[in-house]
């Protein structure tokens, strides 16, 4: 519990200012939420995987690196983080065709954040899109997101229904 507060609390400051897609919420919303999603839906009690959730961004969109948070907390928590973490000299879509296409290979942890990641993204595309974005470029993003979440079924049911009822969502929304 003690080392979830800590997370919390270096991931709001390492996060401050920054804002969501929609420029609007603030960023740290976000990890928070990846969080919450695998705490309360996922029933996921496990300390090392919840700090993961809370820093799963803050290598990728912070100066903060892998090191920090293997110094500031442990290796279990920073290999987790380092799992998720896209390599931003990589073009987009090249990050994103290898985040559909090695997502077997994580661990459970990372797994499950991949898998809560991706819920609470596809949420915000839905409800507090990037204002630029058009219908067609949101449907694609969530298209993409099935290719991410597919090799990962069956890590958590609970998680996985949740999804696939966003995605009819989706379909109701993105027409
Ligand atoms: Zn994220």
């Amino acid at each position: 519990m003690k080392l979830l507060i800590s997370a919390i609390h270096f991931a709001s400051r390492a996060h401050a200012g920054q804002l969501r897609k929609d420029k609007l919420t603030p960023y740290i919303n976000h990890p928070l939420e990846v969080m919450q999603l695998l705490s309360k839906h996922g029933d996921v009690r496990n300390e090392t995987f919840l700090c993961a959730a809370v820093l799963h961004d803050i290598v990728e969109d912070t100066s903060i690196t892998i090191r920090d948070i293997e110094k500031l907390f442990n290796t279990r928590i920073a290999s987790i983080v380092w799992e998720v973490t896209d390599d931003k000299d990589t073009p987009k879509q090249e990050r994103k065709r290898l985040q559909a296409e090695r997502a077997h290979l994580l661990s459970e942890g990372a797994k499950l954040i991949r898998l809560a990641d991706k819920i609470s993204n596809v949420k915000d595309i839905l409800h507090a899109p990037p204002a630029s974005w058009d219908i067609a470029e949101r449907r694609k993003y969530v298209l993409w997101t099935r290719e991410v979440v597919q090799p990962i079924r069956g890590i958590n049911p609970p998680l996985e229904l949740m999804y696939d009822e966003l995605l009819v969502r989706a379909d109701d929304i993105l027409k």
